[in-house]
């Protein structure tokens, strides 16, 4: 097992670098009381790398599974509960330096078996699997399988391929009206990201965001998509005069927004273009939003350029309605898979409705995600959203597409 400590670098930032040695002794002291419970099947533990810790132990097959002639299926289940109560025991709460501070870890977990000839091939897939829980979000584990070998190919040639991405513009931005539901006017538009990739053609964003993200390629990216988004506005104004939608939404994920260099980067973004800070509005999600100190604080910078902030994906993840007064937007887009089921289902429209009535006595604006039928942009209509989205209006379109889709309006 090869446990990882979740985010440390933040802890070695806000608390400083001894509060960081401190941690790391809590976090091998409760390694160790948890191991050393196994000691008699022979464990070995160690650390490995900065705030990384392995733990090598063998599992002796429980004599029930041993009279069943399958001594070979103790293993992972053993293996499996111990995984959890490290996760778990790392995840509680520590004391350092006076004060309580949260941390989790990520455990990757593999089986020493015939394949692995080296003690760094039985590290690689330890590492694999760790990386794996990370992406799933951390605070868990990840059990190897052979699966991950492959996808981490896959994942490092596509990374590969987004650095020439960038580099020989095949990236190119569509975009999607936000329509009002009172009268069908054009609010808005929304960038969307996407590459045509030389062998598998028009590849979708949430196969790439990630890798971006992973690699820092984000930052370019992300600022190579603003700068297009904002330039886009600008042309409308003046060729479409009033006909012009009068926003331009712009997605920052998560990496983008820990980046002090956001609030710099936007400024400039809107300088270049020449467009007013107010028709630009930036789109985050709500776990990020919610998520501390840091965040918020860089979300009020951005607010403070004079641009709106919506919530995206509202109703996925750690939704709350009671912290929504806490968060620093303007604007909240309640996920598509509300609005997709809100015709059909009581449950997913009372929530809708419950969103709705929330959002509204706080003043935000309320636009619905993914509207695809009539009967859908009625019932939200009724519900009091303000605005809507979707492939009922409009699919997301090219440049070309977009203007010729706004003239004809
Ligand atoms: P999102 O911000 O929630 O964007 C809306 C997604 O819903 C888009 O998917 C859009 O094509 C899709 N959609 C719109 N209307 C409908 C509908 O009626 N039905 C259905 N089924 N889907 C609809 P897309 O373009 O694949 O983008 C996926 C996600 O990738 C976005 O979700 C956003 O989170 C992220 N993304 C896209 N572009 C960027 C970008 O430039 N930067 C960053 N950081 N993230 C981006
Ligand atoms: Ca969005
Ligand atoms: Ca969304």
């Amino acid at each position: 097992m090869l446990a990882n400590a979740d985010r440390f670098e933040r802890i070695n930032v806000t608390l400083g670098p001894s509060a960081g040695d401190a941690m790391l002794r809590l976090m091998a002291d409760r390694i160790h009381a948890l191991a050393g419970a196994h000691a008699a099947s022979g464990t070995v533990t160690a650390r490995f790398g900065s705030d990384e810790f392995a733990v090598l132990l063998r599992l002796d097959p429980t004599p029930a599974a041993a009279g069943k002639g399958a001594p070979d299926d103790a293993g992972p289940t053993a293996c499996d509960a111990l995984a959890r109560r490290l996760v778990e025991s790392l995840g509680a709460p520590y004391r350092v330096a006076g004060t309580g501070v949260h941390a989790s870890a990520s455990v990757g977990v593999v089986g020493i078996d015939a394949s692995h000839r080296h003690a760094v091939a039985v590290m690689q897939d330890a590492g694999l699997a760790m990386r794996e829980a990370k992406r799933l979000g951390g605070a868990r584990h990840s059990v190897f399988t052979p699966a991950l070998r492959t996808q981490a190919w896959q994942r490092g040639s596509l990374e590969a391929d987004l650095r020439r991405a960038l580099d020989e513009a095949q990236l190119f931005v569509v975009y999607q009206p936000i329509v009002s539901l009172a009268d069908g006017a054009i609010e808005g538009m929304e960038a969307l990201v996407r590459w045509r990739h030389p062998q598998r053609g028009v590849v979708p964003p949430d196969q790439f965001i990630g890798i971006a993200e992973e690699t820092g390629l984000i930052q370019m990216l992300g600022e190579w998509v603003l700068r297009q988004a904002c330039d886009q506005l600008v042309r409308w104004q003046r060729t479409l005069g009033p006909r012009a939608p009068r926003s331009m939404s712009v997605n920052l994920s998560r990496a983008q927004v820990l980046e002090p260099s956001i609030v710099g980067t936007v400024a400039r973004a809107l300088a270049a273009s020449g467009l007013a800070a107010g028709a630009l509005q930036l789109e985050v999600t709500e776990s990020l939003a919610a998520q501390d100190a840091v965040v918020q604080q860089r979300l009020e910078e951005l607010k403070a350029l004079g641009l709106t902030l919506a919530l995206d994906d509202f109703g996925t993840g750690y939704s709350s309605l009671a912290s929504l007064h806490l968060l620093p937007v303007d604007v909240v887009k309640i996920d598509r898979s509300f609005v997709g089921q809100s015709a059909a289902g009581t449950h997913h429209r009372v929530l809708v409705e419950a969103v709705s009535m929330v959002a509204r006595s706080l003043g935000l604006t309320i636009v619905a995600e993914g509207v695809e039928t009539h009967a859908q942009a009625q019932l939200l209509a009724a519900l009091d959203c303000h605005k809507a989205q979707g492939y009922f209006y409009a699919r997301p379109m090219t440049d070309g597409d977009a203007t010729a889709w706004l003239a004809a309006r």
